[in-house]
C-alpha cells in the first residue's frame, strides 16, 4: 500500500482565501498521524489583497519552531509562475529563507497559451535552482509535452506534484496527473503527493492521488513525502 506522511502543500488564512490557522492545520495533520507538514501559502504575485506580503514568507524560520506538537513543520512558499519565461513572483533574498518552493501556473496571473508557450514556463523553471516542487503539474489549461518536460524535470531533479485537490476541478487532471505519474515511473522521477487544503479538514487527504498511483503500480521509492527523512533529503534548502 502506497503512503505519504507529510503534506507538501497547504495553505493557511494568510492566503486570504484559505480558511485555517497554521494551528488549526497542525491539530488535523496530528490526528491523521502525518509526521510532517509544509505550509505553503500563495506567493504576493496572487494580487494585493490576495495574500500577505514578502515579509510573511522571510520570517517565518525565525517565527515558527522547526518541531510543533511533535510534527515537523516545514516553511514554505507557492510561488507563481508571473510569465511564459517562467520568472517567479519573489526574490532570492526570501527564497533563500524558506525550506520549500512550489513553483505553480494559476490562471489569474499567468493566461494560459500554446503548448510551446508552456513547454518554454517548465523549461525555465526547471533551470531555477530556487524550485523544488512543480505545482499542479496536471491543469489542463496548462498542457505540456508531458514526455520532453518531465525527462528535463528528472535532469534537473524537480519534483512533481500530484496535487488531490485537483482531481475534481481542474481541466482534465486526472487524465493529466495520471498521464504525468507514468512518466515519471517510466523515467523514476521523484513526485510528491499533497492535499493543497484551504481548509483544515482536507489536510492530509490524498485518497485520489494514492488510488491513481496505486492503479498504475507506482514505486513507493519515488514518492519523496513517503516519510520525513526521505522528504527532508529530496529537500536541498533544509537544514537537518
Ligand atoms: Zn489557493
Ligand atoms: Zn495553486
Amino acid at each position: 500500500m502506497l503512503e505519504a506522511k507529510i503534506d507538501t502543500h497547504t495553505h493557511t488564512i494568510a492566503s486570504i482565501h484559505a480558511y485555517s490557522t497554521l494551528m488549526e492545520n497542525i491539530q488535523i495533520a496530528k490526528k491523521k498521524s502525518l509526521t510532517g507538514l509544509a505550509v505553503t501559502d500563495h506567493a504576493p504575485g496572487l494580487g494585493i489583497g490576495e495574500t500577505f506580503p514578502k515579509s510573511y514568507f522571510g520570517n517565518m524560520r525565525k517565527a515558527i519552531p522547526e518541531v510543533v506538537d511533535g510534527l515537523r513543520i516545514i516553511k514554505g512558499v507557492e510561488a507563481n509562475v508571473m510569465d511564459h519565461d517562467g520568472n517567479l513572483d519573489l526574490p532570492t533574498s526570501t527564497f533563500e529563507k524558506l525550506d520549500l518552493v512550489i513553483a505553480s501556473c494559476h490562471e489569474k496571473v499567468v493566461k494560459p497559451a500554446t503548448i510551446k508557450e508552456h513547454d518554454k514556463i517548465w523549461e525555465n523553471i526547471a533551470k531555477n535552482p530556487w524550485v523544488d516542487i512543480i505545482g499542479h503539474s496536471g491543469n489542463g489549461n496548462y498542457d505540456f509535452s508531458h514526455e520532453k518536460i518531465i525527462k528535463l524535470f528528472k535532469e534537473y531533479d524537480k519534483i512533481v506534484e500530484i496535487n488531490s485537490s485537483s482531481f475534481p476541478y481542474r481541466k482534465n487532471a486526472r487524465k493529466n496527473c495520471r498521464d504525468i505519474a507514468l512518466l515519471c515511473k517510466k523515467y523514476r522521477v521523484k513526485v510528491t503527493i499533497s492535499s493543497d487544503a484551504h481548509f483544515a479538514t482536507d489536510i492530509g487527504n490524498f485518497t485520489e492521488s494514492l488510488n491513481m498511483l496505486e492503479d498504475i503500480q507506482f514505486p513507493q521509492e519515488l514518492i519523496v513525502n513517503r516519510n520525513l527523512d526521505t522528504l527532508l533529503e529530496a529537500l536541498p534548502k533544509i537544514k537537518k
